[in-house]
């Protein structure tokens, strides 16, 4: 946020969409903040109250304001369930916006999202250093789950059980790929994300062999960024442009049917967040930003509405497999996907699929939600984990890096046997043994 122009106008717009919550207080019953801690404060009537009158609460209390916003996991579910179709999403993310340029960011927050994630080759130099080193730092704790956890106390880290760096990120694996359309007549580009391209490459592994497996074009240009969620929900508005005008420019340098990715946070960001950001841009960045929106689909829908999925055959299958899925918050709530990641699991006859209570709760993660509020983070975090175990299966399956972290540390602390995995890596097990 540079400029006070740019300030004074997410005021306006926050002030024209805030006189839509009529304060029924229906959000309290799907908030899972709410739930935890019973505070109004954390739930998004409480914070719209807040708001309505930011201007005056700046003067007042900017800090006080800016600690009762991060107090949200950005999942959702108060606007997927609101009657009055209020945006909360759209008026928090402009809210931190806003605090942040009226503030300023903090120092540590500005090194990491202007000096490295910014500068995605940067990035990816780093933490090939960090994914070197990390064995130092850190321990294997839990071989099935493939999770680690810190040597030393560490206040960062804490208690956590994480995965860790990949040895070989996904960029170094395929650093770019430009195929032409097979069978299908189709090509599309594939935009990784930073989890999984780091921490995941096996599920970027799983999709290419998808794509290839029914004779799609793909195009996955070097040097991908980040989508620039970390940065926004901080508020750093400045390298979040910097990311989508980087991103932007590598998509644009082909032309392709659809984007895919196999990361819900991504999708919806580059899907809701980059038009809802992108106001100020020239007219045919916004121009340009809208078509890539339009053509951007998660994996599983893509797969189920666009291509048509190959059933696995079932020859040879004994004993199956029991699996239950996990509603990432922002694939249900924010795209209204839910049926597709099903029916990719499904489709793979080793695995008996059983529905787990409260499949669309939010499992806590809330990406620097988690960083900031840890104890709330795993609180949520054990609820999802409870409804897992008692679903009694061997393997939860799910269709987003940043839930998969936050289900393996619940899990993993617990001693659970259950493995995470994503949906994608479910089918292309199946196209596996259909070969
Ligand atoms: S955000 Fe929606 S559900 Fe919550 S109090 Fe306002 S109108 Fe009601
Ligand atoms: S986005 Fe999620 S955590 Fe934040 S107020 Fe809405 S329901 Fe609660």
């Amino acid at each position: 946020m540079s400029s006070i122009k740019a300030l004074a106008r997410l005021m306006k717009e926050l002030d024209d969409q805030l006189v839509a919550c009529m304060r029924c207080g229906l959000c309290q019953a799907v908030c899972p903040l709410f739930a935890e801690t019973g505070r109004e404060a954390d739930v998004a009537r409480g914070k719209l109250a807040l708001l309505d009158g930011l201007a005056q609460q700046l003067f007042q209390n900017p800090a006080g304001v800016q600690n009762r916003l991060t107090r949200c996991l950005l999942c959702g579910s108060c606007a997927a369930n609101c009657p009055s179709g209020v945006k909360v999403l759209d008026i928090f993310i402009k809210a931190r916006a806003i605090l942040a340029g009226y503030m300023g960011l903090p120092p540590l927050k500005k090194a990491i999202f202007r000096g490295l994630l910014s500068k995605p080759d940067f990035f990816n130099t780093i933490l090939a250093w960090g994914a070197k080193f990390q064995g130092i730092f850190v321990k294997p704790v839990d071989d099935l789950l493939g999770s680690s956890c810190s040597r030393f106390l560490s206040p960062l880290l804490r208690e956590r059980h994480f995965k860790p760096l990949a040895a070989v990120p996904w960029h170094r694996q395929l650093p770019s790929l430009n195929t032409n359309p097979g069978v299908s007549g189709q090509k599309v580009a594939f935009f990784a994300g930073c989890l999984i391209d780091k921490v995941f490459p096996s599920v970027a592994e799983s999709v290419l062999r998808i794509l290839e497996h029914h004779g799609l074009g793909v195009f996955m240009p070097e040097s991908q960024g980040c989508c620039g969620i970390p940065a926004l929900s901080s508020g750093d508005t400045r390298a979040f442009d910097q990311l989508v005008r980087h991103n932007l420019k590598l998509f644009n340098s082909e032309p392709f049917d659809y984007l895919v990715t196999a990361c819900a946070t991504c999708t919806s960001t580059l899907k809701k967040m980059w038009p809802l950001m992108a106001l100020e841009y020239p007219e045919a960045e916004k121009a340009q930003i809208s078509a890539l929106a339009d053509k951007t689909l998660d994996i599983s829908q893509f797969l189920v509405e666009k291509v048509g999925l190959e059933q696995g055959s079932s020859q040879d299958v004994t004993d199956k497999v029991p699996l239950t899925y996990h509603d990432p918050c922002h694939l249900k709530k924010s795209l209204g996907i839910a049926a597709q990641p099903r029916a990719l699991i499904q489709a793979n006859p080793r695995y008996d699929f059983k529905e787990m209570a409260e499949a669309d709760c939010c499992c806590g993660c809330g990406g620097s939600f988690n960083l900031q509020h840890y104890e709330l983070s795993a609180s949520i975090g054990r609820r999802k984990r409870d409804n897992i175990t008692k679903a009694q299966c061997a393997v939860v399956a799910t269709g987003c890096p940043a839930c998969m972290l936050q289900l393996t540390d619940m899990l993993s602390q617990a001693g659970d046997r259950v493995q995470v995995k994503h949906a994608v890596e479910i089918y292309a097990e199946s196209l596996k043994e259909g070969r």
